[in-house]
Parts: structure tokens; C-alpha cells; sequence
């Protein structure tokens, strides 16, 4: 079994679980967070659920997204080889909950939850992620983003000058992309499926030219040396996010020529246009023909 069918395998089976609404119910025991060394004092840890970033600094730590609530404890575990400090910010690039899972036990008197407007919005009311049938209950109060931003944040923390940058209807309503400009780090949140056809959360705003948008923005502001933090995946660069970018290009040309001439969602997915990529990226837990129904829908 290749790491890549591995972490896929994993993937789905926890999007398995969210439309059958059982994350509660999900076997997270034999979950391990491991922790490797990005650049700097950036760190990325991996669980179950969306990749963290960690920033250590003698002041205190800084968390991207927090995975599934139930890891909390491992999850602190885990930061905690790394520093004796508490967690002073939580960042989420959106609110899906194997994101933020974790934010009402990593909220404290010492934490800040930060994330888009959006985001909060969000998390308040609850909502229906359609392509699962997964309906999300409102956040408890504790979960919330307490500071809010519509576009840009910028914050200096740790040795680090540190950049959101809100991404519109992406992956979802709420996406910001994360730069550690001094340490040459970027945290894509879930614009960013390394190796995979990605999800695209239509219900909560998202759309596939939202992404790649998105995916241009960032790449715009990196250079070879750049280490790139994927939603779910490996730890990545420059080089491997524009192959992803290619793809959602071809993606959206080959389909968006088909709509055009007036073929059904059907007959593209019967005609099945992108079987050149499908090798490469459809082995995830999006499968071509979700796959070509988030282009179609999208355009
Ligand atoms: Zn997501």
C-alpha cells in the first residue's frame, strides 16, 4: 500500500464517518500526531484531519487549525515536546470541523481564536455540508473565533511576521491562506489537497475557480525555496503546487469547454475528459466524477 493510498484511505475514512454524522463516534485511538520540522520554528503536525502548523516562540505558541476535537489531548501531547509554552493563538483557514474541532479545548484565558468572518458565521449557526449529507451542529460558544477579519490580519508574534490572507468562495466562504514571511512558510489550509482531487464545499460558498484563484494568489508570493503546508498531504513546495494548479486549470478548461457546447453533467462524466489526470489525482477520496460535478457545478 503506498503512503499516498494510505493517507487517502485515512481521509476518506474520516469523511466517511462526517456524512454518516458519527465524527464523535470515530475510532481515534490508534490516531498518532506526529511532528515534523518545516523551517524556522514551524512545525507541521499530522493526526487525522486538516494539517496543523505550530510556531514556537519563547512567548507562547501559535496553532493552524486543531483537527478533531477527541485529539485534543494528543494533540497537546504532542506540542508540548516541542514546548513547555501555552497555545496564544489559533488560527483556522476555514470552519470545517476536522479544523476546528479542537478550538473549544485549546481555548483558554491564554488563547486566541482567530479565523475569517465568515468562519464564525459559520460555526455559529451550523450548517449542512451537502456532499456528505453531513449536518453540523452550531459551535459551542468556547469554539468560536472571538477575533474576526474580513480580508487581511497581520500579526507579529514569536520572531514572525505573520499574514492571513482571506481567500473568497474556494474551498468554502471562509478561506485564508497563511504566510510565516520570515520563515518562508505558507499553511494552504484545504485550498490546497496535495496529490488529490480536492473537496470543493459548494453548500458552504466554495467554488473550483475560487480555488485555483486562490492557489494563483499564493503561488504569486512564493519562490523555489518555500516550503507549503497542504490541507491534507505531505508536506509540499512550490514546484508540486503548480502541478495541483495545472490541474484545476485543465480541469476547468476541458469541462468548461463540454458545458459550454451544451453536454449534461452526465454526459461529462460519462465521457469521462480527464482520464490523463485521473491517474495522478483520482485516487482520493474525491473520485473523478465528484470530481467533474464540483468543476461543472462551478462554472
Ligand atoms: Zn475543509
Amino acid at each position: 500500500m503506498s503512503v499516498k493510498f494510505a493517507k487517502s484511505t485515512l481521509l476518506s475514512a474520516a469523511l466517511l464517518s462526517v456524512s454518516a454524522g458519527l465524527a464523535a463516534q470515530q475510532d481515534f485511538s490508534k490516531v498518532e500526531i506526529t511532528h515534523e520540522a518545516v523551517a524556522g520554528s514551524i512545525f507541521m503536525l499530522q493526526g487525522s484531519g486538516g494539517n496543523i502548523g505550530l510556531l514556537v516562540g519563547e512567548e507562547g505558541n501559535l496553532m493552524v487549525d486543531d483537527q478533531y476535537e477527541p485529539l485534543a489531548p494528543k494533540i497537546k501531547a504532542a506540542i508540548g515536546k516541542l514546548s513547555q509554552q501555552p497555545v496564544r493563538y489559533v488560527l483556522n483557514t476555514h470552519w470545517h470541523f476536522d479544523h476546528t474541532g479542537g478550538n473549544g479545548e485549546f481555548n483558554s484565558n491564554d488563547t486566541l481564536m482567530i479565523a475569517q468572518d465568515n468562519v464564525r458565521a459559520r460555526m455559529l449557526s451550523g450548517g449542512e455540508i451537502k456532499t456528505f449529507n453531513a449536518k453540523i451542529p452550531p459551535a459551542k460558544p468556547e469554539a468560536l473565533p472571538e477575533l474576526t477579519f474580513k480580508e487581511r490580519l497581520q500579526l507579529h508574534f514569536a520572531g514572525e511576521d505573520i499574514e492571513a490572507l482571506a481567500m473568497p468562495n474556494a474551498h468554502t466562504d471562509g478561506d485564508a491562506i497563511v504566510f510565516f514571511k520570515n520563515s518562508n512558510v505558507v499553511h494552504m489550509g484545504d485550498l490546497y489537497f496535495k496529490d488529490v482531487y480536492p473537496f470543493v464545499d459548494l453548500s458552504s460558498g466554495g467554488s473550483v475557480t475560487g480555488v485555483l484563484a486562490a492557489v494563483n494568489g499564493a503561488l504569486a508570493r512564493m519562490d523555489e525555496q518555500t516550503k507549503v503546508i497542504p490541507g491534507h498531504g505531505s508536506l509540499s513546495n512550490k514546484a508540486e503546487l503548480t502541478d495541483y494548479r495545472n490541474m484545476l486549470q485543465t480541469s476547468i478548461d476541458v469541462v468548461g469547454k463540454l458545458k459550454k457546447a451544451g453536454k449534461s453533467l452526465e454526459d461529462v462524466k460519462k465521457a469521462d475528459p480527464l482520464a490523463k489526470l485521473n491517474g495522478q489525482f483520482g485516487d482520493g477520496f474525491i473520485k473523478p466524477e465528484l470530481w467533474l460535478q464540483f468543476v461543472y457545478k462551478s462554472l
